[in-house]
């Protein structure tokens, strides 16, 4: 009889567990399945925010496509949107490419441009790459009455980015005594204060890009930091160094953190470049990623990673 007993017992203990535990994970994927929905709920509604302030952006653009909410916020509670293409089985990516627009919010054209671009991925996604699209990295100055440059705070986010000796350099040499204290080049009360900057800093750190592009106007060029070189020519954009500022993320993670970092300055920030031009830009872009992003290379982390860590533990000794 002790033998059998605990033999049916563990039986029955073992039966039962595995229904709790059916149970458990129907309930954990239905819930599961709820968040899902709500999330890409509120990235549509998100989404339709933007299609209704960019004529070039559709409402169909938003519907069903995978766009989704980061789970991170805009200071006015907006969602961050972005969109992952990723590997295609069995090809492995050559690059994993992270893709901005609208970090600076009056540029509507670099937001426009980029859900264009995210059509093209829609089609052709092969797997070359491992792309993660961001396309508006700055919605409340987007989607303010009167587009703005900096965010909610009147932060410039494009100089918020920690380079060294950043109090200094981006608020003291550049912002005050270069700018005058231009509100439009405000670099914020201390680096990563905003939280769509600090989102992608995080973001650089998990996703790990082998190569950034950060589609900006009304210059006209292409720019370019860290290794190798920047691409001559994209579309009818030439390549020309507008030089680095402290803050910048062309600055941090080009040169601090050698990741290329490709700038596309539009020629407008309110017109659309022609079709054909769109599509020339994006090819180029490809083409130069593959010819000029070497596969086996990793950028260098262990700075951000020291940097972030150093972050955190500010933040909970302050709570502590
Ligand atoms: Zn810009």
């Amino acid at each position: 009889m002790r033998q059998v007993r605990p033999a049916r017992g563990r039986r029955v203990t073992k039966a039962y567990a595995v229904a709790l535990a059916l149970a458990l994970a129907a309930n954990a994927g239905a819930a599961n399945d709820k968040h899902k929905e709500e999330d890409a709920e509120t990235a549509r509604q998100a989404c339709l925010q933007i299609a209704a302030r960019l004529a070039s952006v559709r409402s169909s653009d938003c519907a069903g496509r995978g766009l989704r909410a980061t789970g991170d916020y805009s200071v006015k509670g907006r969602p961050i949107l972005e969109k992952i293409y990723p590997p295609v089985f069995p090809r492995k990516p050559q690059a994993r490419v992270l893709l901005l627009g609208g970090i600076h919010g009056d540029e509507l054209s670099s937001v426009s441009i980029v859900f264009k671009w995210m059509r093209i991925l829609d089609k052709y996604h092969s797997g070359l790459f491992h792309w993660k699209v961001v396309p508006a990295l700055n919605p409340d100055g987007l989607l303010r009455r009167n587009a703005q440059r900096t965010n909610a705070n009147g932060v410039d986010l494009n100089r918020n980015f920690p380079t060294p000796d950043w109090k200094k350099r981006a608020l003291g040499d550049y912002w005050i005594r270069r700018t005058g204290r231009s509100p439009r080049r405000y670099p914020g009360p201390a680096p990563l204060s905003e939280p769509e900057a600090y989102w992608l800093a995080k973001e650089i750190e998990r996703f790990r890009p082998d190569v950034i592009v950060s589609v900006h106007a009304p210059y006209g060029v292409v720019d370019f930091d860290g290794p190798p070189h920047g691409p001559k020519r994209l579309g009818r954009l030439h390549l020309n160094l507008l030089g680095t500022y402290p803050g910048s993320l062309g600055n941090y993670a080009g040169v601090q953190m050698n990741i290329p970092v490709v700038t596309i300055e539009l020629k407008h920030a309110g017109i659309m470049p022609k079709e054909r031009e769109i599509r020339r830009i994006w090819v180029d872009l490809v083409r130069w990623i593959k010819r000029n992003i070497p596969k086996d290379t990793p950028p260098v982390y262990t700075g951000l990673q020291a940097y972030m860590k150093d972050l955190e533990d500010r933040k909970e000794s302050r709570k502590n």
